[in-house]
């Protein structure tokens, strides 16, 4: 194990994002990493992997950068990079959530829950935990007993919240994301819709799964993230499978992207059913002119 992932985010100024972006490019590229960053006005939102050496360097710029101040990494330990390239991109947000009114959590946000404090919440049958990811990512792991809002993107969370308000608007609401990065906004959202009391796991899934005290108790499945490994352990207590083959319904942690390119729906999938149904999560998609499995499969010589 000599490389590290690093998963992380910053609610702060940054004044000028574009020339931050060029700038932190060189930087990355110059210590050997890949991944993803994202840069806004309203700060950094990152996932990079390298050798321990470089991570390490790079966290400590960043902890001596004062608009990084406190910044808190998550670590996972990695037998090479989980990036193909090095990206960073300046955006309008951080985390695309879209509000009308957008906020500043560093302003407005939900309290923040200790790993401790949020299994404490998950036990709690006066609370209602909320999954603040979107649905494929539900459906390969989640909280036992957490809802599951119907969305397929985390934009359209405001809306379904809205519409599902009298269910919640008296209890205590609780969420959580991978990261942490996610909950920020959208728990000061609550808040400001008037939700009375709302809470957000500090440093997210991420951080529970790391904690020595509850060492991802009470989470079933495997947690997706977004980079090549595609999805890693959590619970280290008792392991459940949760995710279910789109096709018959079996136990199944295995990924795939719908076949039809226009689709391309995160579906489970069995190689055998991968096989079977050419990739495609309906009918329709498998009809299509340009599914990728047809044309990858079928045709080739
Ligand atoms: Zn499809």
């Amino acid at each position: 194990m000599d490389y590290e992932v690093l998963l992380y985010y910053k609610y702060t100024t940054i004044e000028d994002p574009e020339t931050f972006a060029q700038e932190h490019l060189a930087f990355c590229q110059e210590l050997g990493l890949k991944g993803r960053i994202l840069v806004a006005k309203e700060g950094i939102n990152g996932t990079v992997s390298g050798l321990k050496k470089d991570t390490a360097a790079y966290q400590k710029a960043l902890q001596a950068d004062s608009r990084f101040a406190g910044i808190l990494f998550k670590v996972d330990e990695a037998n090479e990079h989980a990036f193909k390239k090095m990206f960073v991109r300046s955006r309008q947000e951080i985390v695309s959530l879209k509000l009308a009114d957008d906020l500043n959590p560093n302003e407005t946000t939900g309290e923040y829950l200790s790993p401790r404090a949020f299994k404490a919440a998950l036990l709690d049958e006066d609370t209602v935990v909320i999954d603040a990811r979107n649905d494929y990512e539900y459906d390969l792991g989640h909280f036992r007993g957490a809802i599951r809002p119907e969305i397929r993107n985390f934009r359209e969370l405001p809306q379904w919240i809205l519409e599902h308000k009298e269910e919640f608007m008296e209890k205590r609401v609780v969420t959580y994301c991978t990261g942490g990065i996610r909950c920020e906004k959208f728990s000061g959202w609550l808040v400001k819709e008037g939700f009375k009391d709302v809470g957000q796991l500090h440093g997210g899934i991420a951080t529970y799964g790391k904690d020595p005290e509850v060492r991802g108790e009470l989470w079933d499945g495997k947690m997706y993230v977004f980079d090549e490994r595609i999805s890693v352990e959590i619970n280290q207590v008792d392991k459940h499978v949760v995710g279910r083959d789109w096709f018959d319904g079996s136990p199944c942690e295995r990924y795939i992207n719908c076949s039809n390119p226009e689709c391309n729906r995160r579906i489970l999938s069995s190689v055998e059913n991968e096989e079977k149904y050419l990739g495609a999560c309906s009918e329709a998609c498998r009809n299509h002119p340009r599914n990728r499995y047809v044309k990858t499969h079928l045709f080739q010589k």
